[in-house]
């Protein structure tokens, strides 16, 4: 088989109501999504994950500009020898962020293709699923305009009860003590059974994250996620001795090489690479493969259309649980309810929640056919 070629659709489309989170507005959802065509008729689909305020044309760049010219007549299963190659090539000028963004994207549909032209989901081209379900914790609770806090967050907990979540993560970073009262604020709203986890998205100093860990200790949080900048190491090291709140982080690093500095230097309690991010299926594994090593459980982050979506499952079937026991504790998956127009519809809907449990699936490739005039429909040029 051999790649004839590699076409981007950059999918864009404003929000009816825009949404904050600790570092801003977010007006618009967008992705980045690669498309990989072979001589034997096999299409594989690949996404590139898109912060809310990130540009989606740095990764489209990337990969026309960079990457293809090195993919076209290539054999989609040299697939480690290809990541190995766009890694160096864009090495001076990638190592973090869109760079690492794109080869993702370019990972997944070569991943893709090979599951397609197997028959087999790219989970058992893998190694195998530990699983084939997987519960799905919320996430969501972005700010919006005209609402009260805590109560709208009260409501908003109780729909995601209603829909069969056991579990959801509110989005905090709005002023240490706004964020104690709110935190403080929805656990009593919604009572002690739900398992509940808040993310800062890198809001806080050392020192700020430290208030608010002393005065949410007994409030019964799983993990605290990016409370301080992705840069210091260091910083979560110190909170972390803490606290018995679990810390987590990692959708702001990439690669081994990022993550290699995390998981050896026991930086955090649970790691949470972005399969569109760090470095798609190729890279992810080994990141999970160091991450074992160190005893160093994996809940992917996700915040993608249906194409990472469904990627992210099928990784997420493939992570061990660490440790391996009668009762291992599992991945979750990371469910973003927010406005998205196109999360589900780019997947004819084939990925949904029954009896508070997604389904991986386990048709061929990532395991979903995308809708073409859904990709037409929010292509901008
Ligand atoms: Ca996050």
């Amino acid at each position: 088989m051999i790649i004839t070629d590699v076409r981007t659709h950059v999918l864009s489309t404003p929000l009816d109501e825009p949404f904050a989170f600790s570092m801003g507005w977010v007006h618009r959802r967008s992705t980045m999504i690669v498309e990989v065509t072979t001589d034997e008729g096999v299409t594989g689909w690949g996404e590139s994950l898109c912060h809310g305020l990130q540009p989606p044309e740095i990764a489209r760049t990337v990969v026309q500009s960079a990457l293809k010219p090195l993919l076209i007549g290539q054999d989609p299963a040299q697939v480690d020898v290809l990541w190995e190659r766009m890694y160096n090539l864009t090495r001076p000028f990638g190592q973090k962020g869109a760079v690492p963004n794109a080869i993702s994207a370019v990972d997944i549909a070569l991943w893709d293709c090979l599951g397609r032209a197997a028959g087999q989901p790219v989970c058992k081209l893998l190694g195998g699923a530990y699983r084939t379900r997987v519960q799905p914790y919320a996430t969501g609770f972005y700010r919006v305009q005209g609402r009260s806090y805590p109560e709208d967050a009260v409501a908003e907990a109780r729909r995601h009860i209603g829909k069969g979540f056991r579990a959801m993560k509110l989005k905090t970073g709005f002023g240490v003590e706004e964020d104690i009262r709110y935190i403080l604020g929805v656990r009593e709203g919604i009572g002690d059974g739900p398992v509940l986890m808040i993310d800062a998205n890198h809001a806080y100093s050392v020192g700020a994250a430290r208030r608010i860990l002393k005065a949410i200790e007994g409030a019964g949080i799983h993990w605290f996620e990016e409370p301080i900048s992705p840069e210091d190491i260091d910083g979560y090291r110190e909170l972390k001795s803490l606290t018995s709140i679990y810390l987590a982080a990692g959708e702001n690093e990439f690669t081994k090489i990022g993550f290699r500095e995390w998981i050896a230097r026991r930086a955090v309690d649970i790691l949470q690479p972005d399969l569109c991010s760090a470095g798609g299926f190729t890279e992810c594994r080994k990141i999970s493969a160091l991450a074992q090593a160190w005893h160093t459980p994996i809940v992917p982050h996700v915040w993608a259309s249906g194409i990472g979506l469904a990627a992210s499952l099928q990784f997420i079937a493939t992570l061990p649980p660490a440790p391996l026991a009668m009762h291992p504790i599992e991945p979750l998956l990371e469910y973003d309810q927010s406005s998205h127009p196109f999360r589900q519809d780019l997947i004819f809907g084939a990925i949904q929640m029954h009896d508070g449990m997604v389904e991986i699936p386990q048709t061929p490739g990532i395991g979903v056919e995308i809708n073409r005039e859904v990709i037409e429909k929010y292509s901008s040029a």
